[in-house]
């Protein structure tokens, strides 16, 4: 088993170096390779994702990614900003199913902004279409339009598309996802208005028939980001394409309270992962050691149950997050009163500790 470290920029150096250290306590036969990603990889080699970091990522199993990003990036060409070597590594490996889960641990009830009976106990799992709809369709573009309601006027244009293959493995990877859940999931859509969704929503149910044990609702958008805030945990799997995805994941970040605890996992059709935390390279705490790492050693815990086939270890990690939660150790995006403030490292130290425990214990 091999796998490639690409830390990134900002806090992803000091995130990740958590995620190794926690890798390395659980013991397992695996290769890990580092390599420079983003802003990082820029300075060195003259491009966010040189040929030998691509390179080592498509020859390895999974890839743990830190984060990537510095706003003195934000005036290069776009191909050459640090965020393009995300696309360019889902775009080569093609990742196309990105799972998100929200969980929200009972020691950090108090951390949402919403209030705790509605998320007390919530355990949902976002997945979003990663490589189609109106992000990638062609043609996109500005022109003078032709018609519309300003003939002559400058316009700018994009087009959502699904082809029903796209469609199809999300639906499978959803429902697959189900089985090993509460067996529901519910699929997002704006079929009342939009032709692309109509035709997400019908090949969703003309693949459902292949999961009779899996119960499936259909949802449109607007009213799934009302539901979301309004009452989560009637929620198991949402499956959406990659637009809504986008913004209904980030909404169901927050309501566990902090970005700092969210992994994230983008897979291919072979199970070769991208595991990362779900939020950026913070710029603004870097080289503090306030980071909370957790979201990426959450993320390495993902990487190890779906490419890696190691459940167990996976179960180990998770199981030692929430024990260093529960014994009261935070990180300051997550401190509340009563509790103990610590550092990235300290916090990383402790997950290894009670790791190491439950090993010991055997
Ligand atoms: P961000 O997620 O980096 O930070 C948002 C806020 O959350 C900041 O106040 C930050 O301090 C805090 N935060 C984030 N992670 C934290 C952690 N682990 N522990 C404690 N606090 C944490 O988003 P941003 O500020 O909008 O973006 C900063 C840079 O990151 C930009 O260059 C952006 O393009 C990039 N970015 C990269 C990725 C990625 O690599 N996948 C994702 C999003 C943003």
């Amino acid at each position: 088993m091999k796998i490639a470290v690409l830390p990134g920029d900002g806090i992803g150096t000091e995130i990740v170096a958590e995620a190794v250290k926690v890798l390395e306590a659980l013991d397992l036969a695996f290769e890990m390779e580092t390599a420079l990603v983003g802003g990082a990889a820029y300075e060195a080699h003259g491009h966010p994702l040189p040929e030998s970091t691509l390179k080592l990522a498509m020859a390895s199993d999974a890839v743990l990614f830190g984060a990537v990003g510095d706003w003195k990036y934000d005036k290069l060409d776009r191909p050459l900003r640090p965020e393009q070597a995300i696309l360019g590594l889902r775009k080569h490996m093609g990742l196309f199913a990105n799972f998100r889960p929200a969980i929200c641990y009972p020691e950090l009830v108090g951390a949402s902004s919403l209030k705790p009976e509605v998320i007390a106990g919530l355990d949902i799992l976002i997945i979003r279409e990663l490589t189609g709809d109106i992000y990638f369709g062609q043609p996109r573009g500005r022109r003078t339009a032709v018609d519309g309601h300003f003939p002559g006027a400058e316009e700018a244009f994009d087009t959502m598309r699904y082809s029903k293959p796209e469609i199809e493995r999300i639906a499978h990877v959803a429902f697959q996802a189900a089985r090993k859940r509460n067996k529901k999931v519910t699929s997002v859509d704006k079929a009342n208005v939009l032709e692309t969704f109509q035709f997400w929503k019908d090949v969703v149910t003309e693949v459902h028939a292949q999961y009779p044990d899996v119960e499936l609702e259909h949802m449109y958008v607007d009213n799934a980001a009302m539901q979301l805030v309004r009452a989560p945990k009637k929620f198991d799997v949402v499956v959406t394409g990659n637009m809504f995805g986008d913004i209904l994941s980030d909404e169901a970040s927050m309501l566990t309270g902090s970005i700092g605890m969210l992994p994230s996992a983008s897979l291919n059709t072979r199970n070769q992962g991208l595991y990362e935390p779900s939020h950026g390279s913070a710029p603004d705490i870097a080289g503090k050691g306030i980071a909370n790492p957790l979201a990426t050693i959450l993320s390495a815990a993902m990487m190890l149950r779906f490419s890696l086939n190691q459940a167990d270890a996976a179960a180990r990690i998770e199981a030692a997050v929430a024990h260093v939660l529960a014994s009261g150790l935070r990180t300051v995006d997550i401190w509340s009163e009563g509790t103990t403030k610590v550092g990235t490292r300290e916090m990383g130290d402790a997950v290894v500790k009670a790791i190491t425990k439950t090993i010991t214990k055997g």
